[in-house]
C-alpha cells in the first residue's frame, strides 16, 4: 500500500505529541476511515471538510489531541455524545483499542454510517446508540457510569453540561472540545457545572501544526452525583438553561 506522506507525517507527529507509538496499522485505519467518510458523505451529511489533508488535520488530529488530557489513557469506558461522523469517539478508539466506547447520536442515518465504519475498521467493544442524550440516560440507567464523556461541536457548554455531566461517574471527567471562545463559554457555565455535580479543572489549548484552528479542551471533573432531575427535557435545557 502506498501512503500519502503528508497525511502519514501529520498523524505521526500528532501521535508523538500525545506520547503514543505510531504504527502503519494506525495510519491504515485512519486512511480507510477517511475513504469511508468521503464515500458515505455523498449520501449522509457527515462533514463539510472533503479534502484528504484537511480531514486528517481538522477531524483526526483535532480528535486525538484529546489525549493531551492524560487521564484518558487510563480510562476504561467512554461515551461520545452527538458523535456525528464519529468525532472524537472513533479516533480515540483507534488510538486506544482497549477502551469500551459508546457512540451516541440522535440521527439514525449517522449511526448506520458508523456501523459500517466500525465493522470495516474491525473495531471491537464499540456500542452504537441511536438516541437523544437527555433521554437515553434514564432509559438505560447509565447515570454516573462512564469514566470519560466527550462531546465536540454539539451545543453551547451550558447545554452540554446538562446533557453530559450526568453520564460521568464520580471521579471521572467530562471533556468538551471547544473553539476559541472556550473561556467565555466557561464563564457562562460555571453555575451549571456546580449544580450538576461537576468541578472545572482546566482548559487545555490544542495545537495543530500548520493549521488556523484554535481549539480547546474544557476539563470538568465529576465530584458528586448529579441530581435525578437532570437532564431535563430538551425544551427546558435550552429554553431555561441552568444559571
Ligand atoms: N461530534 C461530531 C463532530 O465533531 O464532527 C458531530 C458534530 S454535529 C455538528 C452535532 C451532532 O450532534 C449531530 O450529529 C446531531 O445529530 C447530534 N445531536 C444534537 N443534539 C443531540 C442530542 N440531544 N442527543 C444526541 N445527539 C445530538
Amino acid at each position: 500500500m502506498e501512503y500519502n506522506i503528508i497525511n502519514y507525517n501529520v498523524l505521526k507527529e500528532a501521535c508523538n505529541d500525545i506520547g503514543v507509538e505510531f504504527t502503519d496499522e494506525i495510519f491504515e485505519k485512519f486512511d480507510l476511515y477517511k475513504d469511508l467518510l468521503k464515500e458515505w458523505n455523498e449520501k449522509v451529511n457527515l462533514t463539510a471538510i472533503l479534502d484528504d489533508e484537511e480531514i486528517f488535520k481538522k477531524h483526526f488530529v483535532d480528535s486525538i489531541k484529546i489525549f493531551n488530557f492524560k487521564p484518558l489513557m487510563e480510562a476504561k469506558t467512554l461515551i461520545d455524545i452527538g458523535t456525528g461522523g464519529g468525532f472524537p469517539g472513533i479516533p480515540i478508539k483507534i488510538i486506544k483499542s482497549d477502551i469500551k466506547v459508546t457512540l451516541l447520536d440522535s440521527l439514525n442515518k449517522r449511526i448506520t454510517v458508523l456501523n459500517d465504519v466500525v465493522s470495516k475498521l474491525k473495531l471491537k467493544d464499540v456500542e452504537l446508540v441511536h438516541g437523544r442524550a437527555e433521554e437515553y440516560l434514564n432509559e438505560k440507567k447509565l447515570r454516573d457510569s462512564f469514566d470519560i464523556v466527550t462531546s465536540r461541536a454539539v451545543a453551547n457548554l451550558t447545554t452540554l453540561c446538562e446533557l453530559c455531566i450526568p453520564y460521568v461517574k464520580v471521579g471521572g471527567y467530562f471533556v468538551s472540545l471547544k473553539g476559541p471562545n472556550a473561556e467565555e463559554e466557561l464563564d457562562q457555565s460555571r453555575n451549571a457545572i456546580g449544580t450538576l455535580g461537576g468541578k472545572f479543572v482546566k482548559i487545555i489549548p490544542i495545537k495543530i501544526e500548520d493549521s488556523e484552528l484554535h481549539h480547546n479542551l474544557v476539563i470538568i471533573k465529576k465530584v458528586k452525583e448529579s441530581e435525578k432531575k437532570y437532564p431535563r427535557k430538551w425544551k427546558q435545557i435550552t429554553g431555561k438553561p441552568i444559571k
